[in-house]
């Protein structure tokens, strides 16, 4: 369990674009939320650090190291959408501060507010929590050029070193490489079952495209059922010793097993295939709880997910190391320059990243004041204008009346 003082300090980062208008006013519905549930016994101590635009101006750097300094010193940070600098040689300055701090885990939990608009027809029972890891996987960046040098010398040693037979063109391929270690596959796997545990979450499902790739997403599936049955073992029943059982002993035995494990406590683990899992998390949601993924999958099933309960106005993220305990919790958008300083910007998806903050850090009494206000806030129909687009009869607040709103719907 963290240890956190009563009047801890959190560095944050305004960031660009809408950054400086959800900024301010999502701090406000923070503070608000926790002199409600603490009086003055706790309260957050917001320190501004720099990043991007502002930091350059100020510093002439757009990721100063005292900035990196906080977040190790003070372990819990909190950001806005940062733009990243073209030609600055910098890939993306959301990149290297998930680099320089190893945040492996991108956390997105996925959940349903009455009156949001939804695509799908049974939202009340959505709330899932994707996994998704953040430093592996066709992603890491690894990718030669077609018609390069080294694109061609990486075809000829497959091709004469290694017998490869499946590159159809050779002279003309781009390549990408797809690492997937088992420290990288556990390290998050880990991490989703021990949040599943202590949430009293009923699964985790592991998804993978192993069908197809099986040394790196097959791997990561058979790691994780290994991992859950070797050291969770108290706590996990998975599918595969369901099989297991179920060969030996037959079906019902199997299940006789499972629902003892369920009515146990235990937490469920399972696999689903990435397309059959996308399919299924539209049909039928609430199958699913805690997810863990790779990198590519896990990109694809946060945007789904988020859209099936408002879009990216709403959705919280956080980038985590669960070994170190350094988190940064940050809206899931980018920097939306078409409606930065128009008072458009919806604040949700940050106010919902500090309520995760909250949880992090325990403070769980005022992570559902806000909770609460929001909700009835929604029910009422009162939203920003990315929602307001999709909702009949609602009424249309500005970033700041809606954060506003919702410090006065706090009961
Ligand atoms: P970036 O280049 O930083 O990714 P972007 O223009 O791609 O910025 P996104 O934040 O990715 O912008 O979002 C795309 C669109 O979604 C924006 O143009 C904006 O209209 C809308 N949008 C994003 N975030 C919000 C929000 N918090 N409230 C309302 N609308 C939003
Ligand atoms: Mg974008």
């Amino acid at each position: 369990k963290l240890q956190v003082p009563d009047k801890p300090v959190i560095p944050f980062i305004e960031g660009d674009g809408i950054g400086h208008d959800i900024t301010m006013p999502s701090q406000k519905v923070i503070d608000a939320a926790v002199e409600k549930a603490y009086g003055g016994k706790r309260k957050i101590i917001w320190k501004e650090v720099l990043a991007g635009e502002k930091a350059f101006r100020q510093t002439g750097s757009y990721l100063p190291d005292a900035t990196i300094e906080a977040f190790r010193k003070y372990l819990i940070g909190i950001k806005g959408p940062l733009q990243t600098p073209v030609g600055e040689g910098i890939r993306s300055l959301n990149v290297a501060l998930r680099q320089t701090l190893d945040l492996f885990v991108c956390l997105r939990p996925v959940r349903w507010f009455k009156g949001v608009p939804s695509p799908i027809r049974y939202p009340t029972l959505v709330d899932m929590h994707i996994f998704r890891e953040n430093t592996e996987d066709i992603y890491a960046g690894i990718e030669y050029m077609d018609g390069s040098a080294d694109a061609k010398k990486l075809s000829n040693f497959l091709i004469q070193e290694m017998g490869v037979k499946e590159i159809r063109f050779p002279g003309s391929s781009s390549f990408g490489i797809k690492p997937v270690s088992k420290e990288g596959s556990e390290r998050l796997i880990k991490a989703a079952i021990q949040y599943a545990i202590q949430r009293e979450l009923p699964s985790v499902t592991l998804v993978h495209k192993g069908n197809i790739m099986k040394y790196t997403e097959g791997a990561f599936k058979i790691w994780g059922y290994d991992l859950a049955e070797n050291e969770f073992g108290d706590y996990t029943f998975t599918w595969r010793q369901f099989e297991k059982i179920k060969s030996e002993k037959g079906r019902l035995d199997a299940e006789k097993a499972l629902e003892d494990a369920k009515k146990a406590g235990k937490v469920i683990v399972k696999d689903v295939i990435t397309d059959a899992f996308l399919q299924e998390s539209l049909l039928k949601p609430y199958d699913h709880s805690v997810i863990a993924t790779m990198n590519l999958n896990g990109d694809y099933i946060s945007d789904q997910l988020a859209a099936m309960v408002g879009g990216i106005g709403i959705s919280p993220g956080a980038n985590i190391n669960s070994s170190s305990g350094y988190a940064i919790f940050e809206a899931t958008h980018g920097t939306a320059p078409d409606i930065a300083g128009s008072g458009k910007a919806n604040p949700s998806s940050l106010i919902l990243s500090a309520v995760m903050m909250l949880e992090h850090i325990g403070w769980i009494k005022a992570a559902e004041h806000v909770y609460d206000a929001m909700e009835h806030v929604f029910a009422k129909r009162k939203v920003t204008s990315d929602l307001y687009a999709q909702m009949e009869g609602a009424t249309l607040l500005t970033t700041s009346d809606f954060s506003d709103e919702v410090i006065k719907n706090m009961h």
